[in-house]
């Protein structure tokens, strides 16, 4: 049996790219941070940050990405370790590196697999690669001992968190269902991704169903910063 005290999550930070003009945080540097979640039976991994060798995107957003296992190899993991994968969603920025996990098991939520496959949606290589094995799960769902996808869609139609049941309480990854600490925290002016999301009632009640978790902490997909 897994005690909460088993389970440690440690932050991976994958790099950084500069808001394209005509966005809202247009010049900007934006952040993009993956999770390893450490448990007996080896690592589970939520986002693999932006892929390497698309011209167009890297000159959109003038990506300066971090390789995987540079990432895990800093927080003293082996890409060997890594036993499952969820992506909180498929936008190149967090699912850029599955390709490197052949075999591996990547949980997807049916609606965003769907939307991935539509055009302009991600990069399609990054996703289908020689040996992908994703499993569909809808909704919310057990994924590891004491490690759940939580479906909240809203910034993209099968968005999913993950919920980790530590010692303290639960831990929530966000992913990008909010885009920042202070966004969560509601303070003015900071980096919200409520008004930008492709469907903002879902956005909305995502966030309501994330906050009756009651989260002890909570740590996002876009932002260093953890709550509190
Ligand atoms: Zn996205
Ligand atoms: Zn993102």
């Amino acid at each position: 049996m897994t005690r909460p005290s088993d389970l440690h999550v440690v932050a991976l930070p994958m790099g950084e790219f500069t808001f394209a003009p005509g966005e809202e945080y247009e010049g900007q540097t934006g952040v993009v941070v993956a999770y390893a979640i450490r448990h007996r039976g080896g690592v589970f991994l939520f986002d693999t940050g932006f892929g390497f060798g698309n011209a167009e995107l890297d000159d959109y957003y003038k990506v300066r990405a971090r390789t995987v296992p540079e990432a895990l190899a800093q927080a003293g993991i082996d890409l060997a370790e890594i036993t499952a994968i969820a992506n909180c969603h498929l936008h190149p920025d967090h699912s850029g590196q599955n390709l490197l996990f052949p075999g591996v098991p990547i949980f997807v939520q049916p609606a965003e697999w769907a939307a991935a496959h539509e055009p302009d949606y991600t990069v399609v290589e990054w996703i289908d690669f020689p040996g992908a094995r994703y499993e569909q799960v809808a909704g919310d769902h057990e994924v590891a001992p004491g490690i759940r996808v939580f479906a909240t869609p809203g910034h993209s139609p099968g968005h999913q968190s993950l919920v980790v049941e530590t010692a303290q309480g639960p831990l929530l990854l966000a992913g990008q269902a909010v885009y920042s600490h202070g966004e969560w925290a509601g303070l003015a002016g900071a980096r919200e991704g409520a008004s930008v999301a492709r469907d903002q009632p879902a956005y909305a009640r995502s966030v309501a169903r994330l906050r009756a978790l009651n989260p002890k902490r909570v740590l996002f997909g876009h932002d260093h910063r953890a709550w509190p």
